[in-house]
């Protein structure tokens, strides 16, 4: 399975600033990417068209949406389509990134049904799962988790197999007191979350659920890197205040 690295640049940077650090990225590629290495940026939406550009001649590189309404189009003021996403270059979207939850209030069904609209309309989806500081002291990681990703599994259409999620479909387990705090967690806390998030994907989907990537984020720096990747089940990284400067993300994803 290639190792998946991604960027989440939030509500960060104007064209400009999104096209000379996507230039950057792709210019330094042909030397730092090791040749397993999936690349992914989640620019905001004014700038995808631009990052786009510049990752065009580069297989290894794709540029994904941070949100998106889940329909087709219509009466939706302020929304963004996945199939306009897809016109400026989009390949990937997130959902379920625990600021969407957190700030917009998106609850565990809404992000299922995002995420199930948009692999069913032809987008990658990074779904992200976590737990917060109050959830881990009470000892519920397990009990998160699988909520999160139950919701998800039972939104699926019945046509939707397993199969048809491999290579579309990663999940990104991203402990919300870990993002942005600059704690992030430990070999032991993402061996057992990823180990959890495994065993689940499994339970859902049997042996296909070996064959999903599962990423960790949280505060995911140049220095820590190459030690997180390294762990078991940790299939790639998402990465987003580090992911800001190229020559930082560039060192992650050659870590
Ligand atoms: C994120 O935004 O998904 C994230 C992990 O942020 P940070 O790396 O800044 O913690």
């Amino acid at each position: 399975m290639h190792k998946i690295i991604a960027a989440n640049w939030k509500m960060y940077k104007d064209r400009t600033e999104a096209a000379t650090t996507a230039d950057e990225i792709a210019a330094a590629l042909p030397e730092t990417l090791p040749k397993d290495r999936q690349i992914i940026v989640f620019a905001p939406f004014t700038a995808i068209d631009r990052v786009a550009l510049a990752f065009r001649e580069y297989k290894a590189l794709s540029v994904g949406a941070q949100n998106f309404y889940p329909a087709v189009e219509g009466a939706f003021t302020g929304e963004i389509s996945v199939g306009m996403l897809r016109d400026v270059g989009a390949e990937w979207v997130l959902a379920g990134h625990s600021e969407r939850r957190q700030v917009f209030g998106e609850t565990d069904e809404m992000v299922a049904r995002k995420a199930i609209f948009a692999l069913s309309h032809g987008m990658k989806t990074m779904l992200c799962i976590g737990e917060t500081l109050e959830e881990r002291e009470q000892g519920n990681l397990y009990a998160v988790l699988e909520r999160q990703l139950t919701a998800f599994f039972a939104a699926r259409p019945e046509g939707m197999a397993g199969e048809a999620l491999v290579g579309r479909l990663a999940v990104a387990y991203e402990p919300v007191w870990a993002i942005g705090t600059g704690r992030v967690a430990g070999p032991g806390e993402v061996r057992e979350a990823h180990g959890v998030t495994r065993t689940l994907l499994e339970k859902f989907i049997g042996e296909t659920g070996k064959k999903l990537p599962v990423l960790y984020g949280g505060s995911v720096k140049p220095d820590n890197a190459g030690a997180l990747i390294a762990l078991d089940n940790v299939d790639g990284l998402l990465v987003g205040g580090a992911s800001l400067e190229a020559q930082s993300f560039l060192q992650i994803i050659g870590a």
